[in-house]
């Protein structure tokens, strides 16, 4: 038994006043979705739970049947994860931005002129060596690196450096908990007790210390890079510093194929979505041509995910551009998208036994941010009690025989009717 999981991110929506009051995905021609969704069976999910406008991250980790408040730990590990680097449980990894300071330290672009091709300022960077911690620095995509710190006794528990505005200094990373004599009276009951909150805050504190040495010397190595010099030469903003976000532990997510008895692949651009696989111990395949944007090659994507079926039982197909067209409120361009999916959708139907359509969180061209709308869902294969849905959209999926279910109930259902499921009980 072959599943494929197509998951247009942020395809759902609200009714758009300028398309008569129906949402894009009610407007569009999608001949594939409506075919399967008459022989299917359809409902809505929350991805989270009800009213939580759910992250790309923690929606796909639902979506892969792992519950988001238990495995979540910040943005990035999984970004890192996407960006390829083999990460371990137990290893901090942040976001990084390329950013120019100016000769005081104040921050005058926080995405140095949108600069591409960093990866030769990574490779010095990368050289680093402090005590207590081995780094690990990758540029992923434009402005955008990761930092992995990997060693014993270090915490995720420390502030970002990244003041979110230009004009200001980059800021002191500080640990998040308070001294413990400043901390013990002011929270009389610590969780996990007086000597572990000890151990937490010495770990924060070393990991502060650890980034803020290492974003000092980076500094010393950027501004005078030769790639950096020429930039100045040229007018244009240099890369001289590095502003770290969103650190978090990297957890340990017990593989898909031992949860579920199933091998799974995915298919996807975003280096979010790709690293929630790659965590998850799924096969991540990389499509050239795969931008995460409308203009993706969703041809190159479909192939792909065709090979990675003839190896796998469920491949996972993320499509990402409904969502930037979303955040950029262009209706036309979702509306493009997603015939152009539906289009891509009809060399599946003879090639894997389950189709399932699912939606990581609606972002309304209206509000051009996720919100918490329930999103339509539909599985189609042999066994489903076809219900009486005729078309797949927001509203015309309500009545269907899925009912409403959460983003992680998704899996266990589409691998019980693959005839894997896992009884509870005698
Ligand atoms: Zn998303
Ligand atoms: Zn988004």
């Amino acid at each position: 038994m072959k599943t494929l999981l197509l998951i247009c991110d942020g395809m759902a929506d609200r009714p758009v006043p300028e398309l008569a009051n129906k949402t894009p995905l009610e407007i569009a021609k999608k001949p594939n979705m409506d075919w399967l969704a008459k022989r299917g069976i359809c409902g809505l999910m929350d991805t989270i739970a009800p009213g939580v406008p759910p992250g790309s991250d923690t929606a796909h980790l639902a979506l892969l049947g792992y519950d988001p408040y238990e495995t979540y730990t910040g943005r990035g590990p999984f970004e890192a994860a996407g960006a390829g680097i083999e990460l371990k449980a137990g290893d901090i990894a942040f976001r990084a931005n390329y950013a120019t300071v100016d000769d005081k330290l104040v921050v005058k672009d926080r995405r140095a002129g949108r600069i591409h091709g960093t990866e030769p300022l990574s490779a010095a960077v990368g050289e680093i060596k402090l005590k207590g911690a081995e780094f690990i620095f990758r540029s992923t995509v434009g402005h955008r690196a990761t930092l992995v710190l990997r060693g014993d006794g270090l915490s995720h528990e420390v502030t970002d450096s990244d003041p979110h505005e230009e004009g200001k200094k980059p800021l002191q990373i500080e640990p998040l908990l308070h001294a413990p004599e400043q901390a013990v009276p002011a929270y009389p009951i610590i969780v996990g007790g007086v000597r572990k909150y000890v151990v937490r805050r010495r770990r924060a504190a070393k990991t502060a210390r650890l980034l803020n040495d290492f974003s000092r010397k980076a500094y010393e190595i950027l501004k005078t890079h030769p790639l950096n010099r020429e930039r100045v030469k040229k007018g244009h903003p240099p890369a001289n510093y590095i502003l770290l976000r969103g650190g978090g532990i990297v957890p340990h997510l017990k593989p898909f194929h031992e949860r579920f008895g199933i091998k799974g692949a995915c298919v996807a651009a975003a280096a979010l979505v790709k690293g929630v696989c790659r965590l998850a111990g799924m096969t991540v395949v990389d499509v050239p041509g795969a931008t995460g944007g409308v203009d993706t090659d969703l041809d190159a994507k479909a192939k792909a995910a065709l090979r990675a079926l003839e190896t796998h039982d469920l491949v996972l197909l993320h499509v990402k551009g409904f969502d930037e067209a979303s955040h950029d409120g262009n209706a036309r361009a979702k509306i493009g998208l997603i015939e152009r999916t539906d289009a891509m959708l009809n060399q599946f139907i003879d090639m894997a036994d389950f189709i399932a359509v699912a939606i990581d969180h609606t972002t309304p061209v209206s509000v051009r941010q996720h919100t918490s709308d329930p999103v339509p869902i539909l599985i189609s294969g042999p066994g489903v009690r076809a219900d009486d849905v005729r078309t797949y959209g927001e509203r015309s999926v309500a009545k269907g025989g899925l009912g409403w279910i959460r983003g992680k109930n998704l899996i266990p259902i589409i691998v019980d009717l693959m005839g894997k499921g896992i009884k509870f009980g005698a």
